[in-house]
């Protein structure tokens, strides 16, 4: 597991197409018990180097019920991306998606390489298209169709603060949910 995370570390695969160069940024461990696949860092976590050290990282452990201790425990929790460096913004605006080259390369043998997952959360449509293929983020946070293995959430970003409102259930039925599995997960 130390040499493939240095080795993902040390990914210059689509260099080209960074534009802020390549960074990966991932967490795991052989002895992991849960797996959280979201969608690309942004840029402050890419200054930073750690995952999730942004507004959406605050939203996700509130959701989660985990301290910072526990969230960056990288023995019981592993962080993979679908891309694993922050790919650049939409002319439009809004971060540009994973790039596509990223998962198929790392993905398959950084799962391998933690054979005690027992929970993976699916933040955000991307991570949600690669592990159960096409469908719609909003019916599958609500309808959990890759339980027991796979949770779906919304990916934790500002967006998902109306998203939430007019989705009440996610915090009064999906949550509590979350929370339970969660924790069995990491007993
Ligand atoms: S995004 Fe993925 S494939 Fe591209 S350089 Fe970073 S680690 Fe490598």
């Amino acid at each position: 597991m130390k040499e493939l995370l240095e080795s993902a570390r040390a990914c210059q695969l689509c260099a080209a197409h960074l534009p802020l160069g390549p960074r990966p940024i991932l967490r795991g461990s052989p002895t992991a018990r849960m797996l959280i696949v979201s969608q690309a860092p942004g840029t402050k976590v890419h200054i930073s180097g750690t995952p999730w050290t942004d507004a959406s990282g605050h939203r996700l452990r509130a959701w989660l019920n985990l301290t910072p201790e526990v969230f960056y425990d990288e023995a019981r929790i592993g962080i993979l991306p679908m891309g694993l460096c922050y790919p650049g913004v939409l002319p439009k605006g809004g971060d540009k998606p994973p790039r596509p080259e990223c998962a198929p390369l790392w993905h398959p043998p950084l799962l391998a390489a933690m054979p005690m997952v027992r929970l993976v959360l699916l933040a955000g449509g991307y991570a949600q298209s690669r592990y159960l293929g096409p469908g719609l983020m909003t019916e599958r946070v609500r309808g959990q169709p890759g339980l027991p293995r796979f949770f779906c959430l919304p990916h934790p970003s500002w967006r998902t603060v109306g998203w939430a409102m007019r989705n009440p259930w996610f915090e009064t039925e999906t949550l509590p949910i979350l929370r339970d599995a969660v924790s069995a997960a990491l007993r």
